[in-house]
């Protein structure tokens, strides 16, 4: 009877519970800020069913400043501004856009709000504090942990090894771009313990740390002979290490502008950690007989991101991603696949239509992801060249046309007059094929594209989706989806190569 008893009173004690909380998630709809034991309130409004947040209850709870003006708002803090636009879902700081799920509505004049998304997304950027969701729309502000990083040197014949020993194991961003290498640890405000051995200097320049990066960031600048690297990680204790190695002196992989006057040969991405002991040579590259060449462009690379809706999205790397995949599945059906780059690097404009060229490929498909000022733009869509009289009109694939680069193409660019309908074929075929993945219905577009004009065989500039639409943005993080997407152009291709 006892334990009866005492379950009846555990019972209603659960009551007491359920009933509370089901009423206070009824009446919650605002949104809590706690900073210590004190809570800040943030109003909260649906619109179109979609609960939004005012931006200026969320700027006090943090400590922002928060100023608006004319349709535009800024949101500052200790590490740099945030910069709103009304009705726009993409957020600015600095050079980078970051999208949410809703466009941003400034209800009256002073009354900003945002979606719930914004906080996580986009504040961490400019607090020096670390905001975390403890439950539905509650939030903490809490200071932020530091992570002692301990970096080792070790100078080797042919390399330099640089082992990074952080306290506490965060999430690790290792960045290549054309003069240096970037390695992030994330979460926490690192505190760096730089080595007293300097490294060698042919390969590594310098070894810095910029504190003023959201978490700090880890400089590695190359060197005059730096050739490439390679990234492990290792346990016990937990390291990162990054291997940076001058040219082998027997074997060198050729460069675009190498490829251009020489028979193709099969070239290889760096040697993967797992299978790669330390001191193990670079592969040679084997020359390995083929179908049809064809070039596959990965747009971007290097400092040129192309669309960059948030930190982790980088069109540059969805590029890349797509184009091995591509790749791949040319050679199963007997083709060969040549990639402008196959590394995070800049490539200029002429040496990737000039891969086409000297390597007589018979087909040149330039790879990117779409970005849009509107966010409901969506879906694939197939560019094919075409001549304008007047080339400064030529905006509507905005940067290739309007580059500098891009005008000094004169030697080059008729390349691609004798090929426009064949062009228009392969465009048709490509899109076709990735319309239903994206449940679309577009179609081919016909622009002055720089990026085609010098290329003397049918090419096409795919836009595979638009970063700057959430459904398209969901489907291109999904790597099953990236695989479609690369058998859908593969096939195309081998379609129209197959005519
Ligand atoms: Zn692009």
């Amino acid at each position: 009877m006892l334990r009866l008893r005492r379950f009846a009173a555990a019972s209603l004690v659960c009551w007491v519970l359920i009933v509370c909380w089901s009423w206070l998630a009824v009446a919650a709809d605002e949104l809590q800020i706690w900073v210590g034991n004190k809570r800040h309130k943030v109003d909260s409004r649906e619109r179109d069913r979609v609960p939004y947040y005012e931006i200026g209850d969320i700027a006090a709870g943090l400590g922002l400043e928060f100023v608006e003006q004319d349709g535009q708002a800024r949101l500052s803090g200790p590490r740099g501004h945030l910069e709103l636009t009304d009705g726009r879902g993409l957020v600015r700081f600095g050079t980078d856009y970051i999208l949410v799920s809703h466009p941003l509505w400034r209800r009256r004049e002073k009354n900003w709000y945002a979606p719930e998304d914004f906080l996580l997304k986009t504040l961490p950027l400019v607090l020096d504090q670390k905001l975390v969701k403890e439950g539905p729309l509650r939030y903490r502000v809490t200071s932020l942990g530091e992570n002692r990083v301990q970096v080792e040197v070790t100078n080797l014949p042919d390399h330099v090894k640089i082992t990074f020993l952080p306290a506490k194991k965060t999430p690790v961003r290792i960045l290549e771009l054309k003069d240096r290498l970037e390695v992030r640890f994330e979460g926490q405000l690192v505190t760096p313990a730089l080595p007293k051995e300097r490294p060698d200097a042919r390969i590594v320049a310098s070894l810095e740390f910029d504190s003023s990066d959201v978490y700090g960031v880890f400089r590695i600048v190359k060197g005059e002979q730096y050739y490439n690297f390679r990234e492990y990680a290792l346990e016990q204790p937990d390291r990162r290490v990054l291997d940076l190695y001058s040219p082998p002196a027997s074997a060198r992989v050729p460069s675009v502008e190498e490829v251009v006057s020489e028979p193709p040969v099969e070239t290889q991405s760096i040697p993967s950690p797992a299978r790669t002991q330390a001191g193990e040579q670079i592969p040679v590259f084997q020359p390995r007989q083929y179908g049809s060449v064809v070039v596959v462009d990965p747009g971007h690379g290097g400092e040129e991101y192309g669309v960059h809706p948030s930190q982790e999205v980088l069109e540059k790397n969805l590029n890349l991603a797509l184009a091995l995949r591509i790749e791949e599945r040319l050679r199963a059906s007997a083709h060969r696949g040549l990639l402008t780059r196959r590394q995070d690097v800049e490539v200029p404009l002429q040496q990737r239509s000039a891969a086409a060229n000297a390597n007589r490929s018979k087909a040149f498909v330039s790879i990117h992801v779409g970005g849009a000022p509107a966010i409901s733009t969506k879906g694939p869509v197939v560019y094919a060249h075409r001549y304008f009289e007047a080339n400064t009109a030529a905006n509507s694939a905005g940067q290739y046309a309007s580059t500098p680069a891009a005008r000094k193409l004169v030697l080059w660019e008729d390349a691609q007059r004798s090929h426009l309908s064949e062009s228009r074929e392969l465009a048709a075929l490509v899109q076709a094929a990735l319309n239903p993945l994206f449940g679309a219905n577009n179609e081919v577009v016909e622009a002055p594209l720089a990026a085609l004009e010098s290329v003397a065989c049918p090419a096409v500039l795919v836009e595979a989706g638009f970063a700057t639409n959430p459904e398209d943005l969901e489907k291109l993080t999904s790597q099953a989806f990236l695989d479609q997407v690369a058998s859908a152009v593969a096939q195309a291709v081998t379609e129209f190569l197959s005519r």
